[in-house]
C-alpha cells in the first residue's frame, strides 16, 4: 500500500512513522522479515512548495466569516504530482480522501475495505477553515471524518487512517501482535505481576486466565468486551 500525503506540515508525521509496527512496515527488511520491498510506503506533496516567492498558502474565505482558507491552485498542483506518481503503475487502484469533521464517519470496516481495494490512497489534510471545496469536486474526493470533534488539522487524521489501513494489511502485524479476528481478544488485558500492589491494596489477575482452561478463558474473553 502506498499513501500520498498532501499538506503543509509533512514534519507533523517524522516521528509517529519512524515507530513500532508502523515504523517496521516502512522499513524494506527488518528482524526476521526478510522482504526486499517495505509493506507500505508514504510519500508527501506540500502545496507550500507551489508557492510563489511571498504568495501565501490560504485566502480569506468568500462569503466572510472567520478564518482563513487554503488556496485551490497550490492544492491541485500537489494532487496532480501524486496521480502522475500513481500512473507509474498501470494496475493501480486510487482512491482520494478528503479530512473533514462533516465527512462519512471512518471505523475498522472502511480501513478493511480500504486495505484490500486500493494500491494507493491519496489523504489531503487541511487546516484553518479547510481547504477551497472546488478542489474535492474536481478530484471527486471523498470526505472522511475521525470523529464529532474539531481539530487544527487533517494530519492526525492522515495518521489514523494510514496505522488503522495499514494493519490490515496482511504481515503488517507480527507474531506477537494480530488482527482482531484471528483470535479472541478482549478490551481488559493483564500481565506480569500475578499479584499488583499499591497503596496497600491488592490488585490481581483474573482467576479464570490462570486456570489453563481455554473453553472458560475464551467465554471471559467474549463476556469482557461486552
Ligand atoms: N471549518 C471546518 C473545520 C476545519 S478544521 C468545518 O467546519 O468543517 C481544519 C482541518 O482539520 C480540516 O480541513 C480537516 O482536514 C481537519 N479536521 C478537523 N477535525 C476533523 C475530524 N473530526 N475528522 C477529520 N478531519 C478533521
Amino acid at each position: 500500500m502506498r499513501f500520498h500525503i498532501i499538506t503543509i506540515f509533512p514534519e507533523a508525521f517524522d516521528s509517529y512513522l519512524k515507530e513500532s509496527i508502523i515504523g517496521r512496515a516502512l522499513r524494506p527488511s527488518s528482524g526476521q522479515a526478510k522482504r526486499k520491498k517495505p509493506l507500505i510506503e508514504v510519500y508527501f506533496y506540500n502545496p507550500l512548495s507551489y508557492c510563489k516567492p511571498k504568495e501565501r498558502v490560504d485566502g480569506r474565505p468568500y462569503g466572510g466569516g472567520p478564518g482563513m482558507v487554503l488556496r485551490p491552485e497550490v492544492f491541485i498542483k500537489s494532487i496532480e504530482k501524486a496521480l502522475k506518481a500513481i500512473s507509474k503503475n498501470s494496475k493501480a487502484k486510487v482512491k482520494i480522501i478528503n479530512f473533514s469533521p462533516s465527512g462519512k464517519k471512518f471505523d475498522t470496516a472502511y480501513a478493511k475495505t480500504s486495505a484490500k481495494k486500493y494500491s494507493d490512497i491519496i489523504l489531503i489534510s487541511g487546516r484553518y477553515e479547510g481547504i477551497d471545496a472546488r478542489v474535492m469536486k474536481i478530484f471527486k474526493a471523498e470526505d472522511i471524518s475521525i470523529g464529532d470533534y474539531v481539530l487544527t488539522g487533517g494530519e492526525l487524521p492522515a495518521m489514523v487512517l494510514l496505522d488503522s489501513i495499514s494493519r490490515q494489511i496482511p504481515g503488517v502485524l507480527g507474531t506477537y501482535e494480530s488482527l482482531e479476528e484471528e483470535r479472541v481478544s478482549s478490551s481488559e488485558v493483564y500481565t506480569r505481576p500475578e499479584v499488583l500492589k499499591y497503596k496497600n491494596k491488592n490488585y490481581k489477575v483474573p482467576k479464570v486466565l490462570l486456570s489453563g482452561n481455554h473453553k472458560l478463558i475464551e467465554a471471559w474473553k467474549n463476556e469482557s468486551k461486552k
